[in-house]
């Protein structure tokens, strides 16, 4: 995969130079480069998104637990809660370090949310995939879009409570956050539905272990897709051309 500023070449064989991070061939820059820009396989990318309270990170908590995932830390510019430790649930930032991280082209997506910015750290998420590692991304929407249009196969899953009713008894079980900022996270619901219909899978959170073997057994399937194939296909493609050769065929 590219990078921005790496030199590639076009379909008619000019000389170019990536405009736009990785991925920059699949969305045309160095269209011609595909071949190359599939060198080796990569990691699958997923995100997931969902309603404060819909169980996300218990979700993925217990993926953790069970599968082998990396999952992305991210940096955020609200206050850690009890139990909450710098650099295990988040890198906590303040204003100044994250808009430098924006300004320094560190992230890979951030969004502003209930009046904080969270943001996920490029660096080791690149290095996980590019070691053909699964990550995921536990984020909310606008910053699954942003990576849905940065990373065209990213698996985008959206997880959903049972009613409206659960999710507010959850929340208020939680005992994280106060009334007003549980109000705060509810109205943020009614944005974040809008957004349901861009993501690629949606998964109800009723029964937990349920919840984490669809999800699991959703971003397995992915491993079918050409894309993450391409390995076996580049060396079965060559050997049936040796075969072909060798055998007079
Ligand atoms: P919380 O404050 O409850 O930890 O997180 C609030 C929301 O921010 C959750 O929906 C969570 O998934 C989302 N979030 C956490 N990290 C990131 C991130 O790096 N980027 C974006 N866009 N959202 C994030």
């Amino acid at each position: 995969y590219l990078r921005t500023k790496d030199k590639v070449r076009t379909r008619d064989g000019k000389q170019d130079t990536c405009s736009f991070g990785t991925y920059a061939g699949y969305r045309g820059v160095a269209y011609g480069c595909i071949k190359e820009l599939y060198m080796s396989k990569r990691g699958i990318l997923t995100v997931m998104s969902g309603f404060s309270g819909a169980g996300k990170g218990t979700i993925v908590k217990a993926l953790l637990e069970k599968h082998e995932y990396f999952l992305s830390i991210s940096c955020t510019t609200r206050e850690p809660r009890p139990g909450e430790e710098n650099g295990r649930e988040y890198f906590f930032v303040s204003r100044e370090e994250f808009e430098n991280m924006i300004h320094n082209n560190e992230m890979i997506e951030w969004a502003e949310y209930a009046g904080n910015y969270y943001g996920t750290p490029k660096k080791a998420v690149e290095q996980w995939l590019s070691e053909g590692k699964d990550v995921i991304l536990e984020i909310e929407v606008q910053g699954g879009m942003q990576v849905k249009a940065l990373f065209p196969y990213a698996v985008l899953l959206f997880v959903i409570p049972p009613s409206a009713d659960e999710l507010l008894n959850r929340l208020r079980a939680r005992g994280t956050e106060n009334e007003t900022q549980i109000g705060l996270r509810f109205e943020q619901t009614v944005r974040e539905t809008r957004y349901i219909k861009d993501y690629d899978y949606v998964v109800l959170n009723d029964d937990l272990d349920q919840a984490v073997d669809k999800v699991h057994a959703i971003i397995d399937s992915q491993r079918a897709k050409p894309i993450n194939m391409i390995d076996e296909i580049r060396s079965l493609s060559r050997d049936l051309s040796k075969l072909i050769q060798e055998s007079n065929l």
